[in-house]
């Protein structure tokens, strides 16, 4: 298939493809989405087969106001509507009871839909010109980094759909929070720029499922299909390293011998002395976050045989980079 790249200014043509039962890789402020209509089953079909993503493995549902969710759940939990009121249009993804009109195909077969409001211009506009809500996973092959960036979605997918729109980078460069309403306390199933305490100011108390921490054992339920598949993975395996700055760099020199390359904080750069991609400043979590996946993408060319990558705990926004990087380094955790 020859995939259209479009500018943009051609939102328009976009949203005939979506209408044409297309599918379009679409910035947002979070992650580029690969985006079909809600109610197309083959186009929704489509999407799983580009991206090889398992078919229960659910999908986000994309608005363009908020007139729109009535159209989607059976029922609007009170808290889902002050979190709406707060953080929506914006990188917040809630997971409510769906109703009989979204198919089963969107949800893995699930009772619960997952809805966001994105605050992006460009995909706002696409999504009312569609005239239906966008279904939109990230727009990259599963398993790899999410894409920030027009070209990442065109190395994963050029061929594979029918059009990608440019709009640049992704201003937050991590995927949204997921957080389930179905009960009384809201609890966070994906960490994201929305922190556990921004969500309990305006709803009193939220909990943090335990998959976002840990590696499912394979026999519990899981609330989140997605955490349980492989994610964010460049070619070269990645360790996790936690520890201050002089450790950290005394931990790779000693294995400078071994083929070795570091994923590091800016930081850490005049003291390494083997190949290196840095995602960042160490007290910059709004920069790590906008700069990791892009930099996970990185790694492979420095053709290492392994690679080590830092983490320290900042602020609130650490959680989501954590989530991430522990997921791409397979839950393999040195801490020094
Ligand atoms: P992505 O589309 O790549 O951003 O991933 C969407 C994430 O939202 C995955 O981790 C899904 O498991 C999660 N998700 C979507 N819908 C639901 C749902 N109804 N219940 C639980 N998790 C969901
Ligand atoms: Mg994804």
């Amino acid at each position: 298939m020859k995939t259209e790249f479009l500018s943009e200014d051609q939102t328009k043509r976009a949203a005939e493809i979506l209408k044409g039962g297309g599918i379009v890789a679409i910035p947002t402020e979070t992650v580029y989405g690969l985006a079909a209509s809600v109610y197309d089953k083959n186009a929704i079909k489509a999407i799983f087969k580009a991206k090889g993503r398992p078919s229960d493995n659910p999908l986000i549902v994309h608005i363009s106001g908020l007139e729109d969710i009535e159209n989607i759940v059976s029922k609007i939990p009170e808290n889902a509507k002050k979190l709406a009121e707060k953080f929506w249009p914006g990188p917040l993804t809630m997971i409510m009871p769906k109703n009989s009109k979204i198919p089963k195909e969107v949800t893995g077969g699930l009772d619960s839909v997952a809805i966001r409001y994105p605050a992006n211009e460009i995909s706002r506009r696409i999504i009312s010109q569609a005239g239906v809500p966008l279904v939109a996973p990230s727009a990259n092959i599963s398993g790899r980094p999410s894409p920030t960036k027009f070209e990442h979605v065109v190395n994963d997918l050029n061929g594979k759909i029918n059009a990608v729109v440019d709009g640049g980078e992704c201003a937050v460069g991590l995927e949204s929070t997921v957080v389930s309403m179905l009960s009384d306390i809201p609890k966070i199933l994906r960490p994201g720029k929305i922190s556990a305490e921004d969500i309990k100011k305006v709803v009193g108390a939220v909990e943090i499922d335990k998959s976002v921490f840990e590696k499912p054992n394979g026999f519990e339920k899981i609330l989140s299909p997605g955490m349980k598949y492989k994610h964010y993975s460049p070619k070269t395996p990645i360790k996790m390293v936690i520890g201050d700055a002089c450790k950290y760099a005394e931990f790779v020199n000693t294995h400078r011998n071994e083929d070795i390359g570091a994923l590091c904080f800016d930081e850490d750069i005049p003291f390494l002395k083997v190949p290196y991609v840095s995602y960042g400043s160490v007290y910059d979590t709004i920069s790590q976050s906008r700069n990791l996946f892009e930099a996970l993408r990185e790694v492979d060319k420095l053709d290492v045989k392994i690679l080590y990558a830092h983490y320290k705990e900042i602020d609130s926004l650490s959680l989501a980079v954590y989530n991430r990087l522990i997921r791409a380094a397979a839950f393999c955790v040195i801490s020094l």
